[in-house]
């Protein structure tokens, strides 16, 4: 039976992206020394044309970040020419009636920042703080303000697996280094709400749906520490300081307990092993579960503020999976609307393909597709049916 599932007045429909991923042109930065993005999807000089795109696919918010190493590429000096591109940006999105999510903050950092020792160094909440401020006095009547993106996947990435700038492997370091976003988030929230009145501030938190493998007890309770660690931690410490709770949700880990092979101080000695299971996978090897959009949404709940899904998504080039996944995961966001949970808006990583870190240009997380030879964007099929649920604020399925 065809089931028409509504969606609550007034909910957000958007796509996300990031500035280093999309905009081209950004040579500051800690990212562009390690690797360049080049012109990227040129976002930067072309929003105009994504943004008639957003409108075309009927969405009303749009999720982006500033580039930090653009506004302030000395340290202490700031661009006007760049506050006044994002001045702009905002206005576009207004213009059309979308509303702007901005994120101060998304992985890239400048290069001064960095050479200052970056978020390792006990001063790094007050270069964050004095970015801030800046950028709140100069992008007035902006709503929703996002401090920083994925905490933890930055700590873990950076500081653990030394895979991204600045490539260290030092489990002590995470401990601080968490410390410093923290706090820096914490003196953001505040900044923020004493120059803009009306704002919402939140960060961007990617939760993981923790399984145990067999659900034997060793499993299950490292399954218990993961999510303590991961998904719960970083909100905990900022449960005061914030209005929203913003939640990325992408997959989910079953996991096995297996010591590590060579055990050191510096390194954490457990290996959060993650089994193979007969699911669908994305074309990087993330396993789909859509059902974990629901219980990702029911851990964040003890907050009690109101939800974004801030990012959701797949490398799908193809575009073999993306309109079931969009379904599927929106399938169980209803699911926990229905049974109370206030969330508000939803948004799709990305509205077009773009930079995938370390992995370059290779997965396809866009709705739209580009063409990375001349730039041209072209709305994948999955991207008419999100702009169709978006348009009837509802989903239709067979139940
Ligand atoms: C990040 C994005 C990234 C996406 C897909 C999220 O963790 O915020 O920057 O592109 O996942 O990997």
């Amino acid at each position: 039976m065809r089931k028409l599932l509504k969606f609550p007045k007034n909910f957000l429909w958007g796509c996300a992206t990031s500035a280093y991923q999309t905009e081209g042109g950004i040579k500051n930065s800690d990212w562009a020394k390690f690797k360049d993005a080049g012109i990227a999807c040129d976002h930067y000089h072309r929003y105009e044309e994504d943004f008639d795109l957003l409108k075309k696919l009927n969405q009303n918010a749009y999720r982006f970040s500033i580039e930090w190493s653009r506004i302030e590429p000395k340290e202490g000096e700031f661009d006007k020419k760049e506050i006044q591109h994002y001045k702009k940006v905002i206005s576009a999105l207004k213009k059309r009636k979308i509303v702007p999510f901005i994120v101060l903050y998304h992985f890239s950092l400048p290069l001064w920042f960095q050479q200052k020792g970056g978020w390792i160094c006990s001063d790094s909440p007050k270069y964050f703080a004095r970015y801030t401020r800046k950028i709140t006095q100069e992008l007035k009547g902006v709503e929703f303000w996002m401090t920083i993106n994925e905490p933890m996947v930055y700590v873990v990435n950076s500081y653990l697996k030394g895979k991204w700038p600045p490539f260290k492997k030092n489990f002590l370091a995470t401990q601080k280094v968490t410390a410093n976003l923290i706090e820096a988030h914490k003196a953001a929230f505040q900044i923020i709400h004493s120059i803009q009145k009306k704002a919402k501030v939140g960060v961007s938190k990617n939760i993981v749906c923790f399984l145990p493998y067999k659900n034997k007890a060793l499993n299950k309770f490292l399954a218990y520490l993961a999510d303590y660690f991961w998904n719960d931690y970083f909100l905990d410490h900022i449960k005061d300081y914030q209005d929203f709770v913003g939640l990325n949700y992408y997959f989910y880990n079953q996991i096995k307990f297996r010591l590590k092979k060579k055990i050191s101080l510096k390194s954490f000695p457990i290996e959060f092993y993650n089994c193979d299971e007969k699911k669908e996978v994305s074309d990087i090897g993330w396993r789909i579960h859509p059902e974990g959009i629901y219980w990702a949404i029911k851990d964040v709940s003890e907050f009690e503020k109101p939800i974004y899904i801030t990012e959701n998504g797949l490398a799908d080039a193809r575009d073999r999976l993306r309109k079931s996944f969009i379904r599927d995961h929106l399938y169980w966001v209803h699911k926990a609307i229905k049974e109370g949970e206030d969330v508000r808006g939803y948004f799709h990583w990305s509205l077009i393909d773009n930079f995938e870190w370390e992995k370059g240009f290779g997965p396809r997380f866009g709705l739209v597709e580009v063409d990375y030879n001349t730039l041209a964007r072209k709305p994948r099929p999955s991207a008419f049916y999100y702009a169709k649920v978006s348009k009837e604020n509802a989903l239709i399925t067979n139940s």
